[in-house]
């Protein structure tokens, strides 16, 4: 199979047909064998009726419903586990992202040999103070922490080989570091197209506030899991050593002090206190080392979801 588009979704009825047509026609026209994994992420509307519809009409539609809302960073990872094209192109359900870019993105990883290609929203049709001014904080970011060199991380367009969705693992907002999640687990050939954008036709945003929260706190747990995921101990362990150490050292120092001149007081001198605290913080970093091991050994349910109905995958 050529592709595999997977668009998760939620609460998009009115996007849907249309979106569904226009990707059948350009496939069409390009004669690619194809897939349409459509992920219902817990929608409270129709979209999940439109979906068992357009498949009777082309089994190439696929779908998934989970039993409630999980984030789209659930929808991309289940859709990933059922993908089965050599490329897989994730899109938006809202019409924002363009079907008329997926020849562009397939030939860049087939023929240019790019792992992923993310796309660039260069000319974006949102709220400039909501989303675009913010945005660019987060990209200059991303861009500084990962050392990838892309100028729109959270595109919702981009094309993957498929051992590289078969590599990585997105749960919480982690949709968006995508190319990160791609960089750890070794593929370092992410290339950037230019890609048309549209304002939303139907329906509204589904991303509030939040996302200013939980995206830059994923973007620390992805640095952090990527570097030390496997080996919290050499983070911890580190840390926790350099602090106990000068705990222990000052308060040595402060004992033999003592015996040396026992005029000197010591619990009114804030020596007495930062060795005690330190020593305290340092032995505090070591245990949270163990118990990061121990956790990292053990979590097996962190990205499982339940399914209520699948249509063809
Ligand atoms: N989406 C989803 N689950 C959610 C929120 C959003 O599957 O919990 C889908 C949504 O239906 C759309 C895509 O993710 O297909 C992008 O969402 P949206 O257009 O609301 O984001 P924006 O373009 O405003 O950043
Ligand atoms: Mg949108």
């Amino acid at each position: 199979m050529d592709i595999s588009l997977v668009i998760p979704l939620k609460d998009e009825e009115e996007s849907l047909p249309e979106l569904s047509e226009w990707i059948s026609r350009v496939m069409n026209a390009n004669n690619y064998s194809y897939e349409i994994i459509f992920v219902d992420d817990g929608s409270t509307d129709n979209s999940w009726n439109i979906i068992e519809e357009l498949r009777n009409k082309n089994p190439n539609i696929k779908g998934i419903k989970f039993q409630r809302n999980y984030g789209k960073s659930a929808g991309l990872n289940e859709g990933f586990r059922a993908a089965q094209g050599d490329v897989i192109i994730t899109m938006d359900a809202d019409l924002q992202d363009s079907p008329e870019e997926i020849p562009e993105l397939r030939r860049m990883i087939i023929e240019d040999g790019y792992d992923l290609v993310s796309g660039w929203k260069k000319k974006r049709y949102d709220n400039a103070l909501t989303k675009n001014i913010p945005s660019k904080f987060y990209n200059a970011a991303t861009r500084w922490m990962s050392g990838i060199k892309l100028h729109d991380f959270n595109c919702g367009l981009k094309s993957y080989r498929k051992n590289v969705i078969k590599s990585i693992e997105v749960y919480g907002e982690m949709h968006r570091y995508t190319p990160v999640l791609a960089k750890w687990a070794g593929f370092k050939k992410v290339g950037e197209k230019v890609v048309t954008h549209q304002a939303r036709k139907y329906g509204v945003s589904k991303f509030g506030i939040s996302r200013f929260v939980n995206g830059p706190l994923d973007l620390a747990s992805i640095m952090f899991v990527g570097k030390y995921g496997k080996r919290p101990m050499h983070f911890f362990g580190l840390l926790g050593s350099i602090f106990f150490i000068i705990g222990i050292g000052l308060s040595i120092f402060l004992i033999i002090k003592k015996f040396i001149d026992p005029e000197s007081t010591l619990t009114d001198k804030p020596g007495f206190y930062i060795a005690l605290t330190t020593t305290i913080i340092g032995v505090q970093l070591f245990l949270s080392g163990f118990i990061g091991e121990l956790i990292s050994r053990n979590a097996p349910g962190r990205n499982s979801y339940l399914i209520e109905k699948k249509a063809g995958v």
